[in-house]
């Protein structure tokens, strides 16, 4: 079920449980300001989430709250990620689902990184 993102941080959250240690992930990278592991059901050769370390429902609640260097941090995370996995040539696809509407379903903030493969169009309905 999507969530609604203006709903409060849920300490419970499955990826707050994954940072915590208390659910297994297959990580992929990790510094100070971001963890990143393969996603439980790919929909890509590659399928990646990247996270924050601090505590954001969303990319609205992320861009409101967070602090510029949690903003680069993750940022740059993100680019690193990608780039690690071989993925600048032949390019890849970044998602970040919001809301209902987004149908973001995880409410801690998360970057799908999607490659490895031709990616389609960019929205299906
Ligand atoms: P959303 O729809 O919120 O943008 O994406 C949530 C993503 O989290 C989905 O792609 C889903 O497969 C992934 N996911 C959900 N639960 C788990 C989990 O326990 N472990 C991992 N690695 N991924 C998960």
């Amino acid at each position: 079920m999507p969530i609604d993102a203006t709903q409060p941080y849920d300490d419970d959250n499955i990826f707050a449980k994954i940072l915590r240690g208390e659910i297994p992930s297959t990580r992929v990278y990790e510094d100070e300001w971001a963890y990143a592991f393969e996603d439980i059901a790919p929909q890509a050769a590659v399928h990646t989430l990247v996270i924050p370390k601090g505590k954001y429902v969303s990319w609205d609640d992320f861009s409101q709250r967070a602090s510029d260097a949690e903003i680069a941090g993750f940022v740059r995370a993100v680019g690193k990620v990608a780039r690690d996995k071989g993925l600048v040539e032949p390019g890849y696809r970044l998602l970040a689902n919001l809301g209902r509407h987004g149908g973001q379903e995880v409410p801690h903030l998360h970057v799908h990184v999607f490659g490895g493969e031709p990616l389609g169009r960019m929205i299906a309905k």
